[in-house]
């Protein structure tokens, strides 16, 4: 873990009795004291936020359950919050995460340690690091299509697809599903699989208060189908291989220690 980290704790969490198996990214445009100040606002809270220059707010031990991701849903879970299995991170990105410059080279760093720390201490699997609008299709913009989950996936945190194997399926609605997004709007879904997994898909729009009213297009179809079937396709078989591979990350870690 990074040596420094600055602790204002939240008062709102609950005790966890559920195993932790996500980390769940978001972004805010607000710096963390600014960020803080609204979560409590809101009666919410995270587990950590990392500001523009890789400072490192612990705002909730992962121990103690967060209120960070607030409706969502992966792989059809029943429960209707992923808060009472997941960590959340924030990272402050001045606009929303939109374009890749709104993440710095220091906050990537950052982010990095704490994940190596969290997922070895709480062996949370590769596949199982997703964003907020992964978990919130219809709701939620965050992190974006500027964060870099591919510069994430080298490092061994997220899981990215390999074009050269492809599910056989050729049902986009049962390809998301796979993959983990609830279908049950499912523009919402294919929007939040293009801003994470196919980026050039997505409209940039600097008008970050309409975004923020209007999460996705609600007519959206890929300019691209054929490359986004293609890429569908190849990621539901990465999910489906990572999970089939239960000890991937220990077996990894025990090969490079
Ligand atoms: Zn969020």
């Amino acid at each position: 873990m990074p040596s420094k980290i600055i602790i204002n704790h939240s008062e709102n969490y609950r005790e966890r009795s559920g195993k932790i198996r996500y980390i769940i990214i978001h972004c805010s445009k607000f710096t963390p004291e600014k960020q803080i100040e609204i979560l409590n606002e809101y009666k919410l809270s995270t587990h950590y936020i990392i500001s523009q220059t890789g400072s490192i707010t612990e705002n909730c031990p992962p121990e103690r359950v967060a209120y960070h991701s607030g409706e969502s849903h992966w792989l059809q879970s029943e429960e209707k919050s992923l808060n009472e299995t997941s960590i959340g991170i924030e990272l402050e990105a001045p606009n929303l995460g939109q374009i890749a410059e709104d993440f710095t080279r220091k906050q990537y760093i950052a982010l990095t340690r704490i994940l190596e720390k969290l997922c070895n201490e709480y062996h949370i699997r590769p596949e199982n690091i997703l964003g907020h609008s992964d978990i919130a299709p219809a709701r939620k913009i965050d992190p974006g299509c500027g964060f870099y989950w591919f510069k994430l996936y080298r490092k061994g945190y997220g899981t990215w697809p390999n074009m050269k194997q492809k599910h056989p399926s050729n049902n986009e609605e049962e390809l998301l599903r796979i993959i983990g997004y609830d279908t049950e709007n499912l523009v919402a879904a294919r929007y939040a699989f293009c801003r994470h997994f196919f980026a050039e898909e997505v409209i940039y729009n600097p008008n970050l208060q309409e975004l923020l009213d209007n999460p996705y297009p609600k007519d959206f179809t890929p300019h691209k189908p054929a490359e986004y079937m293609s890429r569908l396709k190849a990621t539901a078989q990465a999910f489906q291989n990572a999970r089939q591979k239960r000890y991937w990350y220990m077996e990894k870690k025990s090969k490079t220690d």
